[in-house]
């Protein structure tokens, strides 16, 4: 939260003031007593504070968990976690070597915390790790180390659309880890978030991004796009309410949008178009499938190309943004802070100021228009 406030102090600020009044409205005590009977004596919160929570952010190196304030971090990568350390003052932050694989190093990671969030997922099989080993696999060590130390709390977040019927691996393995973290851990809380937009995205950068996109269905899959800083807040504040144990949230925008409605509001936002190229799917599943195996870096799956074949299902037994009183945002209020980069320097967001820059002869675009 701390670096959004740096680069969009708007859009942030407006959303801290939210979550402070909800924290209100629902009436936090100062002093709140855990499952396994724990004292919690709740601060201020802050880069410094000491006391409150203490918690373990599984997948802290990747979009969503920079946002969530975060105390211990298990990290792979040494460089992937650099960011993370102004999130709290000196010492605030402990970051923890651990291997999805090595049980002693995610106990390790759980057993001094009071809530675990476990936010790993990947879109796209790699060498080592496929998809079911990600969510599935790796879901079941964590919830297992939550259960064996009696962890109070456990947050898996999974997926929209997790279904285990769904033609897409990625959203059957989530709705599989979201089985397994619920029969070890019964109490588990399980988010599902919608496509995700803030300032790393992989919607609205992809959108902007001079690269052609490639797509099988013409950009016609349709969600409910939802603000990062949103699914954050929201996730902090199931720290703070116990009644959150063992419900599942669909967290999701106020508006439906297909992708390519998407990209036409990102198009009128940078003032540039950008092109899209449509294969048909049977060419390009092959293709993708391939180029996934033959590079060593991210480029696209045969199963991310199953996705844009299945519009977002909302499941209306589960709770909402509503039921933990935060009001989404809506994607085209944000879409300036996070694409005014993508901008040419030929206009000017302000009329001009000097004799120079009406010589110049830019065009004027007014910041909201
Ligand atoms: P990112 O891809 O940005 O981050 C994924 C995190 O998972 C990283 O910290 C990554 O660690 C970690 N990770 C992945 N594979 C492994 C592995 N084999 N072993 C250890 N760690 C691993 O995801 P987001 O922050 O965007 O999303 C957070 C969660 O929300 C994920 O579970 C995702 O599936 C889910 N989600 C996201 C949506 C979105 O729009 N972004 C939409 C719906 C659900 P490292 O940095 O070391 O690679």
């Amino acid at each position: 939260l701390h670096r959004q406030c740096c680069r969009s102090g708007i859009a942030a600020a407006a959303v801290t003031s939210k979550t402070v009044s909800a924290a209100q409205r629902r009436g936090l005590q100062d002093v709140a007593i855990t499952r396994t009977g724990k004292p919690i004596i709740r601060v201020a919160g802050g880069r410094s504070s000491l006391g409150g929570h203490t918690a373990t952010v599984f997948g802290a190196t990747g979009f969503l968990g920079r946002y969530l304030v975060n105390k211990l971090v298990p990290f792979r990568e040494e460089m992937a976690k650099r960011h993370l350390k102004v999130c709290g003052d000196l010492g605030r932050v402990v970051f923890m070597e651990f291997d999805l694989r090595n049980t002693d190093s995610i106990e390790e990671s759980v057993r001094h915390s009071e809530i675990v969030y476990n936010l790993i997922g990947r879109d796209y099989p790699t060498k080592n790790f496929d998809l079911e080993d990600v969510h599935v696999e790796g879901t079941e060590r964590i919830a297992e180390a939550v259960a064996k130390y009696d962890v109070d709390r456990f947050v898996q977040v999974s997926s929209h659309s997790a279904s285990k019927n769904s033609p897409s691996e990625f959203y059957r393995s989530k709705a599989r880890g979201e089985e397994v973290a619920r029969s070890i851990f019964p109490e588990t809380t399980i988010v599902r978030p919608a496509p995700m937009f803030g300032h790393e995205d992989r919607l609205l950068h992809t959108l902007a991004g001079v690269t052609n996109l490639i797509t099988s269905n013409h950009m016609r899959e349709r969600f409910w796009p939802v603000h990062v800083i949103d699914v954050a807040s929201a996730l902090e504040t199931m720290l703070q309410d116990d009644n959150t144990a063992s419900e599942t949230y669909e967290l999701y925008g106020p508006k439906n949008y297909s992708m390519g409605e998407i990209a036409d509001i990102v198009d009128k936002e940078i003032i540039k178009h950008r092109r899209h190229v449509n294969i048909p799917k049977r060419i390009l599943k092959p293709v993708a499938n391939l180029l996934n195996k033959a590079l060593w870096w991210p480029t696209m799956s045969a199963d991310q190309v199953e996705r844009e074949f299945v519009d977002q299902t909302i499941d209306r037994k589960a709770k909402t943004f509503k039921d933990l009183q935060i009001e989404p945002a809506e994607l085209q209020n944000l879409t300036y802070y996070y694409l005014q980069g993508y901008r040419s320097a030929a206009f000017y967001d302000l009329p001009p100021q000097t004799e120079r820059e009406k010589r110049e002869e830019k065009k004027y675009l007014h910041v909201i228009d």
